[in-house]
């Protein structure tokens, strides 16, 4: 747990990441007639007689746009959905569609590789770093893509992952709930503090220069 009496004489400071896209997934593309990166168009298809509906999120091959379709519901009566979301379906729902294409256990279902790398983010937050004091961070996060805390942190400070993990091991990062920082991903919300900056490995951050 993080000292209470740390966190007196600090900054705090909350931090928001926000991917900028969804990950694309790794399927065989029949037209390329190879495992190609399909993104997600953000779009359903909705297939519906008097009886019975399909759903399915639609992917597009990024070298020739061939369209993977992946199933969400198959044969489903009306009743089986409540109105309001099935009209989120037909009406393709961006916050929706972000939902299964972030949705781990969806992708796999459907045999798909999903390539974390292709999701860009911002961050939302970083801009009032004060370094005179401990930083005491709250890191929110609403998506879950494999983004590792060491390179996340290290990004965002402008030090370098052997730096992170190094001041981690020292006992001049820790986080709540306590994890390896050197392995971690980030999962969920959580808090980082950075105890002291007058450790050598972060003089170049107070002194503005470049980081080796
Ligand atoms: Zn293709």
């Amino acid at each position: 747990m993080i000292s209470l009496v740390i966190k007196m004489n600090h900054n705090e400071v909350t931090w928001r990441i926000f991917p900028l896209n969804t990950p694309t997934i790794i399927r065989h593309c029949s037209k390329c007639n190879r495992k190609m990166d399909f993104y997600c168009s953000e779009k359903f298809r909705t297939n519906s007689n008097q009886t019975r509906s399909d759903i399915w999120l639609i992917y597009k091959c990024e070298k020739c746009d061939t369209t993977l379709k992946l199933a969400i519901k198959k044969g489903i009566k009306p009743s089986d959905l409540p109105k309001e979301r099935f009209d989120k379906f037909t009406n393709n729902d961006v916050a929706l569609a972000w939902e299964y294409a972030f949705n781990c256990d969806f992708l796999k279902n459907h045999n798909c590789v999903i390539n974390y790398a292709s999701v860009k983010y911002r961050v939302d937050g970083i801009e009032s770093i004060d370094l005179e004091k401990p930083l005491y961070i709250h890191l929110k996060s609403d998506f879950v893509f494999d983004l590792k805390l060491s390179g996340f942190l290290a990004s965002t400070l402008n030090l370098s992952v052997t730096k992170i993990k190094r001041l981690a091991e020292m006992g001049n990062i820790t986080t709540n709930p306590e994890c390896n920082i050197a392995k971690h991903k980030i999962k969920s919300d959580m808090e980082i503090l950075i105890h002291t900056l007058s450790s050598p490995l972060l003089q170049p951050l107070l002194l503005n220069e470049p980081v080796q």
